[in-house]
C-alpha cells in the first residue's frame, strides 16, 4: 500500500480524533523510521515520548519475542513471573513499595485518583479534593479530563467529575492558598510535556513536598511522560532530592507495549485491598517482560548517561537557534525533553520539518518539542539541526 492508499483507509474507517499528518510508517530502526513510499526519516518525536530505546531496540524485540512464544496472557486471578519481576525492578529503583499494572497513562491516573480518594475516606478524615494545575495534562478519561486543567480538553464532556481544583503552575504560594480541610492531595507533573515543556524552577516539587508535609496531603507525580529516563535520570523526581507518596508511569515504560503503571509508598497503596480496583489486561505479560527489557537497558546499556550527555549538547544547539532566529523566544527542559518557544505557531514549521525528513511536534500553539529517543548520537542531532535550521531560514 502506498501512504495514501493507507491514508484513505484511515479516513473512511476511523473516528476523525486525531489530526494526522499525511504520512504512513511501516518500518523503524532507532531513530529512523520509514513511510509506504520508501521516504526515510530522523525521529525527533519518539512516538509522543515512547520509543525512548528507540524502534526495535534489540533487547525489547528479544524479550517481548520470547514471551509471547512461551506465555501470551494470564489473568489477574493468577501469578506470572514477567509481572513479578517488573513490579520488583520499579520498586528496587524509586522510592515506591507497590505497584497497580494497568494500560495506560489515563488508567494509571486514574487508578492514582482512586487511591488518593480511597486513602482520604480511611486515613485523613474524608477528604477527597485534589489540587492540579493550569496548562497540565492527566489523560482523556472522564476522571483524568477532570483533572487536566485545560479546558479545550474538558469542552462538550459535561458534567465532569468533581472533587478537583486547578492552580497555577510553578506558583507555591498559590497552591498553599488554594489547600482547603477537603484537600487530600497535590498532583502535579514534574515538567508540563503536553501544556508546553513548561519547566517549574528548581524547588517547586521540594517546595510541593514541604507543603504536602505540613498539611498531611499526598504528593501525586504524573510521570507518564517525564519518567523512564526521559530528563536523564530514571524518575524526574530524583533531580530534586524528594520522593512522591503516588507516581504514575506509561509511554515509554512498555518500549511501545501498551502498559501503565501507579506507584505509591506502602502505607498509602494499603488503601487498595481486595476488590477495590483491577484491569483485565493489567500486567501482561508481553507487556510487562517488554518493560522490564526497557528498565534494565535504561539502567544498564548506558541510555541514561546518554540521555544527559546528549541532552545538554541539544539544549546547547537550542540555545544557539535563539540568536539566529529573533522569532525563537525562550528553549527550555530537561535531558531530552526540550522545548523551545516561538513568537509565532509552530504547525507550519512541523510541516515544513516532516517535507525535510525530520519528525519534530508543536505542543501548546508556538512551543517547538523535541522528544528523542534518549539512544541518540551527536551525529544524528547535528543531522536534525542542519534540517530545523533550513526550516527556519525559510520561514
Ligand atoms: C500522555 C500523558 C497522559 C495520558 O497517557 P495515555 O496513555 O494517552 O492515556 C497522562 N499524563 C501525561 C503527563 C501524559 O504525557
Amino acid at each position: 500500500m502506498t501512504n495514501q492508499e493507507i491514508i484513505d483507509l484511515n479516513a473512511k474507517y476511523l473516528c476523525t480524533t486525531y489530526a494526522r499528518f499525511p504520512v504512513a510508517f511501516v518500518r523503524g530502526q532507532g531513530c529512523r523510521l520509514w513511510d509506504a513510499d520508501g521516504k526515510a526519516y530522523l525521529d525527533f518525536f519518539a512516538s509522543l515520548a515512547v520509543m525512548n530505546l528507540g524502534q526495535c531496540h534489540p533487547a525489547v524485540v528479544k524479550a517481548v519475542q520470547e514471551q509471547v512464544a512461551t506465555l501470551t496472557h494470564i489473568s489477574n486471578l493468577h501469578h506470572t513471573i514477567p509481572q513479578a519481576r517488573l513490579a520488583e525492578l520499579l520498586c528496587t529503583n524509586s522510592f515506591a513499595d507497590k505497584v497497580f499494572f494497568c494500560n495506560s497513562g489515563a488508567e494509571a491516573n486514574e487508578a492514582a485518583i482512586k487511591l488518593a480518594r480511597k486513602f482520604g475516606g480511611d486515613k485523613r478524615e474524608g477528604r477527597y479534593e485534589i489540587l492540579t494545575t493550569l496548562g497540565s495534562f492527566h489523560g482523556r478519561t472522564m476522571a483524568t479530563i477532570s483533572a487536566t486543567g485545560q479546558e479545550k480538553v474538558r469542552q462538550g464532556f459535561a458534567p465532569l467529575l468533581e472533587g478537583f481544583r486547578y492552580v497555577p503552575y510553578d506558583d507555591l504560594s498559590a497552591m498553599e492558598a488554594a489547600i482547603s480541610e477537603r484537600t487530600v492531595a497535590i498532583f502535579v507533573e514534574p515538567i508540563q510535556g503536553e501544556g508546553g515543556v513548561v519547566t517549574p524552577r528548581p524547588g517547586y516539587l521540594k517546595g510541593l513536598r514541604e507543603l504536602c508535609n505540613h498539611h498531611r496531603l499526598l504528593l501525586l507525580l504524573d510521570e507518564v511522560q517525564t519518567g523512564m529516563g526521559r530528563t536523564g535520570k530514571l524518575f524526574a523526581y530524583e533531580h530534586e532530592g524528594i520522593t512522591p507518596d503516588i507516581m504514575t508511569l506509561a509511554k515509554a515504560l512498555g518500549g511501545g507495549i501498551p502498559i501503565g503503571a501507579m506507584l505509591a509508598r506502602g502505607e498509602v497503596a494499603e488503601s487498595f485491598n481486595l476488590g477495590s480496583h483491577g484491569s483485565t489486561f493489567g500486567g501482561n505479560a508481553i507487556a510487562c517482560a517488554s518493560g522490564t527489557a526497557v528498565v534494565n537497558t535504561l539502567l544498564h546499556g548506558g541510555v541514561l548517561e546518554n540521555c544527559r550527555a546528549m541532552g545538554e549538547y541539544f539544549l546547547n544547539r537550542l540555545q544557539a537557534l535563539k540568536g539566529k532566529f529573533s522569532f525563537v523566544k525562550e528553549v527550555r527542559g530537561k535531558g531530552l525533553i526540550l522545548g523551545a518557544e516561538l513568537e509565532r505557531e509552530g504547525a507550519p514549521i512541523v510541516e515544513a520539518c516532516l517535507k525535510e525528513g525530520l519528525l519534530i511536534n508543536t505542543t501548546g500553539g508556538k512551543v517547538l518539542r523535541f522528544i528523542p529517543p534518549l539512544i541518540v548520537t551527536k551525529a544524528e542531532i547535528d543531522e536534525g539541526f542542519t534540517i530545523l535550521e533550513k526550516v527556519l531560514a525559510q520561514q
